[in-house]
């Protein structure tokens, strides 16, 4: 398997910026997401990885070997798009075997290759079929047989569960993340889908405006966000964001006359990134919003919807703030009184007490809008 980097790597089209200079090393056996809005980049960069798109600066190095200006059929590298062009006059069976044949291998080890993928790929039952009697799902199956086939390099993937219905997509995204276990080929996964790529990635590659804003797990997207665009981009509903201002005595005033009292482990951060004091963006997701009829911070229901297991809140500090709070069943309460009380039923309206987990809260600069960095205060 393979290596992969990128240095310097960039895209023009005449006067457009497709993707600005980029540095990116996908390390052998490692899956990768690139994720980040509609063309913000990202087709572009599996593109020149791929040798269908020439880059207009930068190298390209397959296991150290720079292979920038390289013919894709040379590069040894697998590409699988949304939709996947197979031979409709072949079988499923014959459209896997293609590849093997045209570089000219001989039967039995077609054979051999084709009885490997079809296992894998658990698809007997179709091989002799032709793609028009095929469900998507399995036309995606054939699809990545086909390239699983090549026993490639690395495999590069674009959007290629975007044009399944929403019940092949969790199938098919359970299946290739199986099959990256089994097989530990080295993938660039392309989505918009930030649901994908949390459940798939070993590491998630963010961008925004033609530029990486982010490299990291799924866990410190998620939870250490570098900046603003991260923060709201990742989860569903993304990191609650309310500008306030931090006070010479440490506390955070926020809209709706509440004050929140900064963790001690944020204060030397905080007073040294603000020059003492300042406007800041504290952050905090869902599900670090605890209930209490003590918390320091209170608001309003603005609405609620129920998902099941947990509830989310939409509650209003003042008319223009509204945070998005999750509120799982049988462990919050109703939040007027003093009980207890399990509930799912949240009317609009409701009075919410709340504080933020201390270990969950994040600060970011309102200007550069770059995450404060805890520990260059300590
Ligand atoms: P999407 O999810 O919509 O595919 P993306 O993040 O993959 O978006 P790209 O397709 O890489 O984005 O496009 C990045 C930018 O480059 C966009 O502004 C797009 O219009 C532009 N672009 C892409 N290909 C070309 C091309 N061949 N000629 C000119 N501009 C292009």
């Amino acid at each position: 398997m393979a290596e992969i980097e990128l240095r310097q790597v960039e895209k023009r089209f005449g006067d457009l910026q497709a993707v600005k200079p980029m540095d990116l090393t996908v390390y052998d056996g490692e899956f990768i997401v690139l994720l980040g809005p509609s063309g913000c980049g990202k087709t572009t960069t599996l593109r020149m990885i791929s040798g269908l798109e020439a880059v207009t600066g930068g190298h390209i190095f397959l296991d150290g070997r720079d292979v920038t200006w390289l013919h894709p059929s040379d590069r040894d590298i697998a590409f699988v798009f949304q939709l996947f062009a197979l031979y409709p006059h072949m079988t499923a069976r014959e459209n896997i075997a293609f590849p093997l044949q045209a570089q000219g291998e001989s039967q039995a080890t077609i054979n051999k290759r084709l009885d490997e993928v079809v296992a894998l790929l658990r698809i007997h039952r179709i091989l002799d079929e032709r793609p028009g009697k095929l469900s998507g799902g399995d036309r995606q199956r054939v699809a990545l047989a086909r390239a699983l086939v090549r026993r490639p390099k690395a495999f590069l993937m674009d959007e290629p569960l975007g044009a399944l219905d929403a019940e092949f997509r969790e199938a098919m995204r359970a299946e290739i993340k199986r099959l990256h276990i089994d097989q530990h080929a080295t993938t660039v996964y392309v989505t918009h889908d930030q649901i994908e790529a949390m459940a798939m990635g070993d590491r998630i590659v963010v961008m925004s405006k033609a530029e990486i804003q982010q490299a990291g797990t799924p866990a410190e997207v998620y939870y250490d966000p570098a900046n603003l665009f991260v923060a709201n981009f990742i989860g569903s509903p993304g990191m609650n964001l309310v500008t306030g201002h931090y006070t010479a005595n440490g506390t955070l005033r926020l809209p709706g006359e509440n004050h929140y009292p900064v963790p001690e482990s944020w204060q030397q951060a905080l007073r040294k990134a603000l020059g003492g004091q300042g406007d800041v963006v504290a952050g905090f997701r869902p599900e670090a919003a605890r209930f209490g009829p003590d918390g320091a911070l209170s608001g309003e229901v603005y609405a609620s919807d129920l998902h099941g297991a947990h509830t989310m809140l939409h509650v209003n500090f003042d008319e223009l703030d509204i945070v998005h709070i999750r509120a799982d069943r049988m462990t919050s309460v109703v939040p007027t009184g003093d009980s207890v009380v399990p509930t799912d039923d949240y009317p609009i309206g409701t009075p919410v007490r709340f504080d933020i987990d201390p270990n969950m809260v994040r600060f970011f600069h309102p200007d550069t809008e770059a995450a404060i960095d805890r520990e260059a205060g300590s």
